[in-house]
């Protein structure tokens, strides 16, 4: 069995830097067109749009920020014009502002609930519309283990990713019947800007959680997104799918 997404457009938001950057890199590598959405690192966006070209694949950057409804409608207009169709969605883009919650400020609440969730509503609301017309698609939606196993600090990260996997179910359930499937994915500890303050802070404890002996690296979650935006995932929808090396176990 071979992953053949040639003839796809898809799109990733959040695709500049880290797991985006990797689940961009695979798709462009299985032959999907891909649409490098940013918010604000252009030069991370466009080199990467560059490695992808370099190599053989087809790949454009676009500035947008997914928290924003006005610029999420830029972003899709941009798609339709360019591309006509969209077969691939991965809501990626997102934001941690880890503090305890009597010191959690609203903005830090806001913040994180606007990158993380509402990012999902408003790209998918506009990607399953163009998904519809061709009755196929894909929506991969990015969570976290957080999203089922509780840490310290995170309220309002916890809840923004627990937030995308009742998302992610009422939609795989409303879409289904229209040849979309929509699936979560939730990685433990990987190796990202993202994460690079806590694993200075506490890699020791955090690594003797993980089975598996190692964090996690953006590959090693593009892989499954990478499966799941295939033809190989479409009788899977509605799921939850753990890559953290047995963390979650
Ligand atoms: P990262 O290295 O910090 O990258 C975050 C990406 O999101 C960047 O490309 C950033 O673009 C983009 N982004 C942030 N806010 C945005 C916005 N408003 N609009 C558009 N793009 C925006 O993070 P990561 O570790 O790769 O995380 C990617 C996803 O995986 C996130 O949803 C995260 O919650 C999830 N996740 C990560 C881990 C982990 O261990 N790393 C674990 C579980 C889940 P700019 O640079 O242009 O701002």
């Amino acid at each position: 069995m071979q992953i053949d997404l040639s003839g796809k457009t898809a799109l990733v938001t959040g695709g500049s830097r880290g797991i985006g950057r990797a689940i961009c890199t695979g798709l462009a590598e299985s032959g999907a067109r891909v649409i490098v959405n940013f918010r604000s690192s252009a030069e991370e966006a466009e080199g990467l749009c560059r490695e992808i070209e370099l190599a053989g694949g087809e790949a454009v950057c676009r500035q947008g920020d997914v928290s924003d409804a006005d610029e999420v409608e830029a972003l899709f207009q941009f798609v339709e014009s360019e591309f006509e169709q969209l077969d691939i969605l991965v809501n990626n883009a997102g934001v941690i502002k880890d503090t305890l919650l009597l010191s959690m400020k609203l903005s830090d609440w806001d913040k994180v609930m606007d990158t993380n969730l509402r990012s999902a509503f408003l790209c998918s609301r506009l990607g399953a519309e163009m998904m519809f017309r061709r009755r196929s698609g894909k929506i991969i939606n990015m969570s976290s283990v957080s999203a089922i196993r509780s840490s310290r600090g995170q309220a309002n990260y916890a809840a923004s990713k627990g937030g995308i996997l009742s998302f992610t179910r009422a939609c795989a359930a409303e879409l289904a019947g229209r040849g979309i499937q929509v699936n979560a994915v939730l990685p433990g500890f990987v190796e990202t800007d993202m994460t690079r303050r806590v694993m200075s802070r506490a890699g020791k404890q955090t690594l003797e959680r993980i089975p598996s002996g190692r964090f996690g690296q953006p590959d090693d979650i593009a892989g499954l997104v990478v499966f799941l935006a295939s033809p190989l995932a479409d009788y899977i929808t509605g799921q939850a799918i753990p890559v953290d090396g047995g963390l979650s176990i």
